[in-house]
């Protein structure tokens, strides 16, 4: 059965050569026209007004984690929190709504919020639960006692040492942990413990949870950016269940650790894994390669910088969470077997040394040079002038996340780096005039995960949180609203080598697309009037026909309502 869609405009994709269409046909689930001239006859067609909105390509977040947005979507969220007070009242009355969890899992804390203090005993007469904190850039944790008896850190005799990249904040008399938990030692520590004592059908419902959520705001597909044992065999879990409508690629995680031994391990298995979940084996549940996190984040201080920060007295200049040559034999490592490498860098410094492992690549791996890799790095929150053109004659893909651009934000970036520097920040234009291919994604659930307000402040370099506010961070660097649109889309796809497949309408192509009531505005560059109540209150219409028996569209306006409330 073929289906024709008419009576809208079709965007097939983001370049000058993807003219404006009127219709598209698709059966089963591939498309097959696209174009401007309807059939003759309509007899054997399932027809589809689109009462003039627009059809898009599905949008493929380029950088998310699954579980752990899935996890959230039930955490208390403390995102609106302006102070610890509010913080303690926004726990309590939560508390009191979850009289049978026996644990109470937070989100969207900042530092900013408790003037960087982060105690356990600021909680503790809360609730005599254990309570757990994510901040919300996921780069630390704050927990209650309870919290930190479960995690054994309370008795320093037998409390683990801080890993490599991490820090367990202690009383320096006693040595006992006093509540914040930072960087590698929230990943290596925190995280698992939370993944543990989440049941398995707990977490089989966080990925459903999330799935559903992704193909509600308009996703088809999505980056995965720190795989491990635990999403996984989930993910696996889940497939066999039922079908999962969503193609997903993952970076597995590497871990710092005190032996190259251990670290090269980590690398080997996901090598194992890829050998078989590969493009060709397993195209929609696959292995894209592998994550290392150079350094942690502006806000905290971590993310590394060429200079000391302005805030810090001392020459601050944030930590490397890895030693330049083992990066790099990790990053020869992985390459040689096919898989690409994330690296995450926010900080200039982590930029250079991460375009430096790459840039090995092409002369220690193979000698030619040549290969399409398609390596890439995560965030580029700072780069200097000349990181773009690197970016681009290496074929690296500029991997940002527009929402961390949100000026409601990055309030405390003048203070934490000084003027002059902040006015480098998310320099997404300079990236792409320089040739970058540039991948859009959230960082969910350190960030929203709903694409329009990632295109939003791209396009806009204004805040989708809070739409009233005139505030702008670097217009300069603003993106065009179909620049904006093809990175969320063909440019996410050609991050992961799946642009012959999706990420752009056209003949052959998956079905993979989004019915968006939005404007394109004015020669389809920025929006004539950038309302964000506009965005997000899109009717939308989805198809992920990923297997044949989805074809028919699913709208969710329930879940477009609710997103106006968090
Ligand atoms: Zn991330």
């Amino acid at each position: 059965m073929k289906t024709l869609f008419r009576n809208g405009t079709i965007v097939p994709g983001s370049t000058e050569s993807d003219a404006l269409c009127t219709c598209m046909i698709i059966e089963d689930d591939r498309i097959v026209y696209v174009g401007n001239d309807e059939p003759i006859s309509l007899e054997g067609y399932k027809v589809v007004d689109l009462e003039g909105k627009k059809i898009l390509p599905g949008f493929i977040d380029g950088h998310m984690h699954l579980l752990l947005f899935g996890a959230s979507l039930s955490k208390i969220d403390l995102g609106a929190c302006t102070s610890l007070a509010s913080i303690r009242s926004t726990i309590q009355s939560a508390a009191r709504a979850r009289p049978n969890a026996s644990r109470l899992f937070c989100r969207g804390w900042m530092h900013s919020m408790t003037d960087g203090a982060a105690l356990a005993s600021m909680l503790d007469d809360l609730d005599p639960r254990p309570i757990f904190i994510d901040s919300k850039d996921l780069h630390s944790a704050w927990c209650n006692t309870p919290a930190l008896r479960e995690l054994g850190l309370l008795d320093a005799a037998t409390s683990p040492p801080d890993p490599a990249g991490g820090v367990i904040h202690r009383d320096p008399v006693t040595g006992t942990a006093t509540g914040l938990i930072s960087e590698t030692a929230a990943v290596n520590i925190v995280w698992p413990h939370v993944a543990k004592v989440a049941s398995p059908d707990e977490k089989l419902a966080f990925i459903r949870d999330a799935v559903s959520a992704y193909n509600a705001a308009g996703y088809t597909g999505m980056i995965e950016m720190a795989t491990d044992e635990n999403l996984w065999d989930t993910m696996k879990l889940l497939r066999a269940r039922e079908p999962v409508p969503i193609r997903l690629a993952a970076h597995w995680i590497i871990a710092p650790k005190d032996s190259e031994g251990e670290v090269f391990a980590q690398v080997d298995h996901a090598i194992a894994l890829h050998e078989e979940f590969n493009r060709e084996t397993s195209p929609d549940f696959r292995i894209a390669g592998i994550k290392l996190i150079c350094d942690g984040v502006v806000d905290a201080c971590t993310a590394a910088l060429m200079e000391p920060y302005a805030a810090t007295d001392a020459d601050t200049t944030g930590d490397m969470l890895w030693k330049p040559d083992i990066l790099r034999k990790v990053v020869h490592r992985a390459d040689g077997a096919g898989l690409q490498c994330a690296l995450h860098a926010i900080g200039d410094a982590a930029v250079q040394m991460a375009l430096d492992a790459l840039e090995s690549c092409s002369t220690v791996v193979d000698g030619a040079g040549s290969r399409d890799r398609r390596h890439r790095i995560e965030h580029l929150e700072l780069t200097r002038p000349g990181d773009a053109a690197r970016l681009a004659r290496l074929g690296i893909t500029a991997s940002v996340q527009p929402v961390h651009a949100d000026p409601a934000i990055l309030r405390a970036w003048p203070k934490l780096l000084g003027e002059e520097r902040c006015r480098r920040a998310f320099a997404y234009r300079e990236f792409v005039d320089e040739g970058a291919t540039l991948a859009i994604g959230t960082d969910s659930p350190t960030a929203p995960h709903w694409p329009l307000r990632n295109v939003y402040t791209a396009v806009t370099r204004r805040s989708a949180r809070e739409p009233d506010s005139r505030e702008v961070v670097n217009k300069g660097f603003a993106l065009g609203l179909m620049q904006a649109v093809g990175a969320a889309t063909a440019g996410s796809a050609y991050s992961c080598f799946a642009e012959g497949v999706v990420g752009r309408l056209g003949v052959g192509m998956r079905a993979d697309f989004v019915v968006l009531d939005m404007e394109l505005g004015e020669g389809g560059s920025i929006p004539t009037t950038p309302s964000i109540q506009k965005y997000i209150n899109h009717s939308l219409a989805l198809y992920f026909p990923l297997k044949s028996k989805h074809t028919s569209p699913s709208t969710s306006p329930n879940h477009s309502k609710s997103s106006l409330s968090r």
